[in-house]
Formats: C-alpha cells, structure tokens, sequence
C-alpha cells in the first residue's frame, strides 16, 4: 500500500489514518517481520494485526551468496510456489532484481523461467517484497525487472509495485532507479509511455531479423519485429530519452556477422543504445555461452555496423544467477525427496 492507501485502510477498519502512515514505514522501510516489531504501535493493535494472518507474503527458503557480493534469494511464497529475486551490490548501488510471475509464458529458447510454462501472476506485494527482503541488508537503490516472468503481462501489479516502491514513506525509490524489461508487448509498450514516462524501458531483442527472433523468442510470432520496435520509437520519443535493447549472446544462434549488421540496422532509426549480455549458461537450453573472444570479435562487429554497445559482466554465474535456475533446482531435490 502508498501512504494514502494505507491511510485509508487504516480508516476502514476503525483506526486512526495515521496510523496507515506508520505501518508503511515500519513495514517497507524498518522491514519488520511482525507488526509487533513496528514501533510506536499499541501492542494490542500489533497482536490483532500479527493473529490476522502472517505480515510477510514469502520466506527464503534457500540462498546462494557468490564471491562477487551477488546474493540469490529463493522466496516460498503463500501458497508453495517459488520465485526468485537477487541482490547485486557495487561501490555506489544496491540493485535488487525481481520477478514479476512464477515462471514465464513467453519460453525463450535460452530461459530457464520459461521452460515449464507460467504458473501465476505475483501479486503487487509479493513483487514489493522481494525489494523489502534485500533492503534490510543495506538500502536498495534501484530495481530492476529482470527475474523470472514477462512485466507487460502482469501489468496492473506491476505497476502496483512500483507505485508502492516510489512511496516517500517506504522505501522511496524514485522513478528513475527502476527499470522494467520485456520481450515485446506493443500495446504496453506504449502504455507504459503514458502510465510511467520516467521509468526505464528495456526491449530484449536478441535478434535484428525476424527468423531469428522468432526461433528465440516465441513472442515474435505474434509481435514481429516491425511492430515491437516502432512501438520502441514511440515510447522513446514520448518519454525523450533513447530506447535500451538487451541481446543475449548466444555462440551458437546470434553471433554472425550478419546478425551484427541487423541488430545495428535495427537499432539505428530509434538511437537505442544495445546492452550485449553473455550467456548465462542454462544445461537444459542446449545453448553454448561464447568465450571471450567470440564476445570482443560480434562487438567489434557491431560497431563496425554503427551500434553503440555496451558488454555486460556477468555477475553470480558461480551461484545459477541467470532467472529460473535456483528455483528448478529446489523443485529437482523436491521432487527426489531431497536426496540430490
Ligand atoms: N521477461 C522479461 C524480463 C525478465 S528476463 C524479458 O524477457 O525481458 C530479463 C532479461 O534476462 C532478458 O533480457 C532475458 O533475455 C535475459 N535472460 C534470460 N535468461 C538468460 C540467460 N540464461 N542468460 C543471460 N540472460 C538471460
Ligand atoms: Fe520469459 Fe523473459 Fe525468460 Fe523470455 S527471457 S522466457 S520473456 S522471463
């Protein structure tokens, strides 16, 4: 809940508003695992509230910390289903990467999170939660949505989440620290222009023509690559800033010279700027992450073609830090009881 919105549920059930006010910032920005814990609350309040049902939407149930500082959260949410969410701190910032769904619809060739399907929708608090979750260890800076799931096909609560992040009471994370990825929806593409103008918006494109994008990105059949990326130019000029593609760079799918030159071609008439991400190994996708040379040579290439990239450090790769791995290996040792 916003502020207001807290306020008003704290009218609804005969409490004074303010007190909506301080169960948000004892809540997001205190991240208190009962009310009990929030201060300044009557005990008796707090007792009514924590036997009303658990505060918290998840609990971790398993963790993986990389040498690099990246930490991987599996989170059990109410009803059994597992997402993930990871923490990725640098010298300046605290990034925090969430899920929108359990699983994904979309199944790109190369995704862990699609390989079984989407299973449901993440509600707004469950989305908030995960940022909330990081946030105790030292203060989130931005938040990106980049774990498992398609943004744009969980729209509304989305953008719940996001209203709730930016709340000046909770965590206060303005609007310019979150960036929201999607494989390729038109229509909210260009809705968010209008609903979030100051968010960013990454297109993940993995390919400049459509034969290849169809086969790594289901989507594409239904949004060819024309669509989806005039939708790309309008948001772009509506929000005044330069569009963002991201291209997984797969050894075996992506990588020649020709698709350096569509994806410059493709790039181009909307000013995006290309993130070049290097595979994440996923065994089940069958695809092969390139070496260091593969990588230096396609963006030798594409800025032969006129793309401006940028190549992406990996992060976490020791701890399954590409979307969905965690969360299937949980499910694998379920499955056998444990054993593996
Ligand atoms: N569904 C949205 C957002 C979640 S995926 C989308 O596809 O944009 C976030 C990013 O992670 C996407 O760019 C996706 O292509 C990338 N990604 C997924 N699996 C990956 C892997 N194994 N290695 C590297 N990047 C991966
Ligand atoms: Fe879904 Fe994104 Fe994974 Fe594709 S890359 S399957 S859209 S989460």
């Amino acid at each position: 809940m916003t502020a207001v919105e807290a306020r008003a549920w704290a009218s609804s059930i005969g409490l004074p508003p303010f007190r909506g006010e301080q169960l948000v910032q004892g809540v997001y920005r205190a991240g208190v695992s009962h009310f009990a814990e929030v201060k300044g609350l009557p005990r008796d309040l707090a007792e009514r509230l924590d036997a009303a049902g658990p505060l918290l939407p998840a609990v971790e149930t398993r963790r993986q910390e990389s040498r690099d500082g990246t930490v991987k959260s599996l989170l059990r949410l109410g009803d059994g289903k597992l997402v993930e969410c990871v923490s990725i701190p640098t010298a300046e910032r605290h990034t925090v990467c969430v899920s929108s769904q359990v699983g994904c619809a979309v199944g790109c060739s190369f995704c862990a999170s699609g390989l079984n399907g989407v299973e449901r929708d993440l509600t707004p608090g469950e989305i908030v939660y995960q940022v909330v979750h990081h946030h105790r260890a030292r203060p989130v800076t931005n938040v990106v949505f980049m774990g498992s799931g398609e943004p744009m096909f969980n729209y509304d609560n989305v953008l719940a989440a996001i209203r709730v992040l930016g709340e000046p009471l909770g965590l206060g994370l303005g609007r310019r620290r979150l960036t929201v990825s999607t494989s390729g929806v038109p229509a909210r593409i260009r809705q968010l222009a209008t609903d979030e103008p100051q968010i960013t918006l990454a297109l993940s494109l993995h390919a400049g023509d459509d034969e290849t994008r169809s086969r790594l990105v289901p989507l594409n059949k239904r949004w060819p690559l024309a669509e989806v990326l005039a939708a790309m130019g309008d948001y772009a000029e509506r929000v005044g800033r330069r569009a963002t593609l991201e291209y997984v760079l797969l050894a075996d799918a992506n990588m020649t010279p020709a698709h350096a030159a569509s994806l410059a071609a493709a790039a181009r008439p909307i000013g995006a700027h290309i993130n070049l991400i290097p595979f994440n190994p996923v065994f089940e996708t069958g695809h092969r992450r390139p070496t260091p040379d593969e990588v230096r040579a396609f963006a030798d290439q594409l800025a032969r073609f006129g793309g401006h990239a940028t190549v992406r450090g990996a992060r976490g790769s020791d701890i399954d830090a590409a979307c969905g791995q965690l969360k299937r290996r949980e499910a694998a040792s379920e499955a056998d009881g444990g054993a593996a």
